[in-house]
């Protein structure tokens, strides 16, 4: 199992992310001694705030093994002239192991295409991250019927050129993200996201072995809160949250891990 915090472009001081992530860090230490089973919580804060981050999680070196730190994006190229970018040598070198890649906001606002999102995935394996590849369909994609079609596309342009044993060695999720379900409060039904995994297990299983499909995690996101975390899990029979504005809050982020337990 394993809840990852997508804290998108907030909060908007140093000083509060550290209070945020320790506030979460001190309350995943009180769960650990409590319960055996935690799941694996990954916190993706903006990349600045990434190296602080990392040195305050040595501090809590008993929790390293449950709590992580990711990158919310990446480029493609290792080093050189592209202003503004972070390669994924670099995220490595902070001690980045997770990293989300193809969001919905960086499609919609930064003009992400399948092609650039499919040189960020591999660009991510190369460097041994574990890339949380993000799909899903638009209202208007929805209302039309096609989200098969949809996904589809996107989970094999995104994975175009990567061969199974690549995807075996590390940890590869895919976040089935409704565009329309992030930010909204209008969560997808976990029904429906039971319905949506057997479409993303179909296309992954016309690309790969059952071994390596076994192996990909399902995620979901889209206005996940404290109250509704568990059902997903349970109904929805997946492997995992992303979770957005609920991460922002320590208490409302550990309710959700609360309700997460297997
Ligand atoms: C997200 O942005 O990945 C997300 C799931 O956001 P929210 O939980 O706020 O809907």
């Amino acid at each position: 199992m394993i809840i990852v915090a997508n804290w998108k472009m907030n909060p908007k001081t140093l000083k509060e992310a550290e209070k945020l992530f320790v506030s979460i860090g001190r309350g995943i230490k009180i769960r650990r001694k409590k319960r055996k089973k935690l799941p694996e919580i990954v916190i993706c804060p903006p990349s600045v705030y990434l190296f602080n981050l990392k040195k305050e999680l040595s501090s809590l070196r008993s929790l390293t093994p449950f709590l992580k730190a990711g990158a919310q994006d990446v480029f493609w190229e290792e080093e050189g002239a592209y202003t503004g970018e972070i390669s994924p040598l670099m995220l490595k070198d902070v001690g980045c192991k997770y990293v989300i890649i193809g969001h919905s906001e960086r499609r919609r606002y930064f003009g992400e295409t399948d092609e650039m999102i499919n040189k960020k995935v591999k660009a991510a394996l190369k460097a041994g991250l574990y890339p949380i590849l993000c799909v899903g369909e638009t209202e208007k994609e929805r209302k039309k019927g096609n989200i098969g079609d949809i996904l589809r596309k996107q989970i094999k342009s995104a994975l175009k050129g990567i061969s199974g044993s690549e995807l075996q060695t590390l940890r590869f999720s895919i976040a089935y993200e409704p565009v329309w379900a992030i930010g909204s409060g209008k969560a997808c039904e976990a029904g429906e996201v039971r319905k949506v995994k057997l479409i993303i297990k179909k296309v992954l299983s016309s690309l790969y072995s059952l071994d390596v499909v076994k192996k990909i995690r399902l995620l979901y996101g889209g206005s996940v809160n404290g109250s509704i975390a568990g059902k997903y899990i349970k109904d929805g029979e997946i492997d995992g949250l992303l979770v957005g504005g609920a991460s922002l809050r320590a208490g409302e982020f550990l309710k959700i891990v609360d309700n997460s337990f297997e």
